[in-house]
């Protein structure tokens, strides 16, 4: 039986199901779950707040000014679930708008941006026992980290899973506008020039298009006890 913690990464593209994997490892394995996607979205509302992001574009000097002084933390509420606080405040419900989304998806292509939230991200691994979710843990947050899980599927498979997520919070998208939205943001993710999303080459690739979250979570565990025996 392993004794010592490791570091474990889970990127991939947009609704693609890599936060119920990374929770359901977290919680099997005792570990913290760090949802990496939610601190780019407090930076978003944060900067929407303020005026600094409009259709047109975005104050990055603004941005660039106060980015130190966005402190984003974790808590977990009496359900046992992790929220997003952005300066002691609980924003979890909105930084769940597809408003918060696109907000994320561009401050997230700033250099100035991603280099706070990575150095903040580092810190929280610093110990071990992390399980992050994200677009550039296993290649920029944690290069060393000894899993590395890079999940796939289809455009159309987690557009119907994000439908249905808002659908289920009394939301009422258009499944057209929200599979717009999942290839707008692949786009985005991929062709940024600061740290695009890019399966790291010793990550293990899951495709899950028609595989259910019991044989995936089944899956990630077979691949953790495969690395923490061999040590
Ligand atoms: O994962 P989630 O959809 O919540 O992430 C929101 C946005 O934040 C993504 O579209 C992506 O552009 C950005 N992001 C990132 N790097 C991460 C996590 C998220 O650039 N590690």
């Amino acid at each position: 039986m392993h004794t010592h913690k490791i570091n474990i990464a889970v990127d991939g593209f947009s609704s693609c199901g890599k936060s119920t994997i990374a929770k359901g490892l977290a919680k099997k394995l005792g570990y913290t779950y760090i949802d990496s996607g939610a601190m780019y979205r407090a930076v978003a509302l944060y900067a929407l707040r303020n005026g600094w992001i409009t259709d047109t574009g975005m104050d990055e000097e603004q941005l660039r000014q106060h980015v130190s002084g966005i402190r984003i933390s974790f808590r977990t509420n009496a359900q046992g679930e992790q929220e997003t606080y952005l300066n002691d405040e609980n924003v979890e419900k909105e930084i769940r708008t597809l408003e918060a989304a696109n907000g994320a998806s561009r401050v997230s292509t700033l250099g100035f941006v991603r280099k706070e939230l990575v150095r903040q991200q580092q810190e929280m691994g610093k110990k071990k026992g992390v399980v992050m979710d994200g677009r550039d843990i296993g290649t920029v947050v944690f290069p060393d980290a000894e899993l590395k899980l890079f999940i796939t599927a289809a455009p159309e498979v987690r557009a119907q899973r994000r439908f249905d997520e808002m659908t289920t919070r009394g939301e009422n998208p258009s499944f057209d506008d929200v599979l717009a939205n999942v290839k707008e943001r692949d786009l985005r993710d991929t062709s940024r020039e600061e740290s695009p999303l890019r399966k790291a080459d010793d990550a293990l690739e899951l495709n899950n298009s028609s595989i259910g979250i019991e044989e995936q979570l089944q899956w990630a565990l077979e691949m953790f006890h495969k690395i923490t025996v061999k040590k």
